[in-house]
């Protein structure tokens, strides 16, 4: 058995970039890795339309309707031709204070829907430095439906986008070491199919040791989605290291 590799463009409050929806574009899905995009919701139509894109909503509300001025249904994504959804990206979490526990419930919305979930978790600067990165993850990893197929990603707040000159930048081993423990603490029998991406400044320039390591099973990327070379650089790379065999 093994796990495909997922390389996702989070395009953030962008609009697609130059040449995205034209076929050939290192946006569309060729067979493997699989490739997401996850534009803004007013470019989800067209992306939709456009018939070979993959295609996820940013966020999602977990309530079905009602008096929620501004948001969007996890159902009605699904309905609307979403295949993914993002749960708990750190900016949703700090700009819109989604806690855990919210972010949990988006995500058995998303199961009972049939949409699947991107789970974002990580720690930030301070809990790295308090020596608290495991327990952070380990909590947000405790209210989940982990015996469901959900993937996750796992993103150290201090890593996105291109990090803080401050601090230094996340490894290879330190994502490794930190995946490894994310595959430890999920069901047995979900450690093997269970894909856990990578997010936090991935480039071309990083991408292929990310990726080598035995428990990255893909790419969460914001920055370097936006520009169609690099992004597509990261998908060969990809292509390139084939699928990650289940131990
Ligand atoms: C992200 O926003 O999920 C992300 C990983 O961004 P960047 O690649 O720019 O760090």
């Amino acid at each position: 058995m093994s796990r495909r590799l997922l390389i996702a463009a989070n395009w953030k409050m962008n609009p697609p970039p130059q040449g995205a929806l034209q076929s050939g574009s290192p946006y569309f899905s060729s067979g493997d890795p699989e490739v997401v995009v996850f534009p803004t919701f007013i470019d989800l139509q067209n992306c939709i339309r456009s018939g070979q894109l993959i295609v996820g909503a940013q966020c999602g509300r977990p309530e079905q309707n009602g008096a929620f001025t501004g948001d969007v249904s996890i159902k009605l994504l699904k309905e609307f031709g979403c295949s993914y959804v993002l749960c708990g990206h750190s900016e949703r979490r700090e700009n819109h204070g989604e806690t855990d526990e919210y972010v949990a419930e988006q995500v058995a919305a998303a199961l009972e829907v049939g949409l699947h979930p991107i789970v974002c978790i990580g720690e930030t600067w301070d809990d790295r430095k308090k020596k608290k990165e495991k327990s952070k993850v380990k909590y947000q990893l405790s209210v989940l439906p982990l015996e469901s197929d959900v993937t996750i990603a796992y993103e150290p707040v201090w890593a996105i986008s291109g990090g803080d000159p401050d601090k230094p930048a996340a490894t290879a081993e330190d994502a490794q070491q930190m995946h490894s423990f994310i595959r430890s603490l999920l069901p047995k029998d979900r450690q093997g199919p269970t894909r856990i991406l990578y997010g936090g400044s991935m480039k071309p320039e990083n991408a292929r040791e990310l990726l080598s390591q035995e428990d990255i099973d893909g790419g969460l990327i914001g920055g370097a989605s936006l520009d169609p070379k690099k992004f597509g650089e990261i998908v060969k790379i990809a292509e390139e290291l084939g699928l990650k065999q289940q131990l």
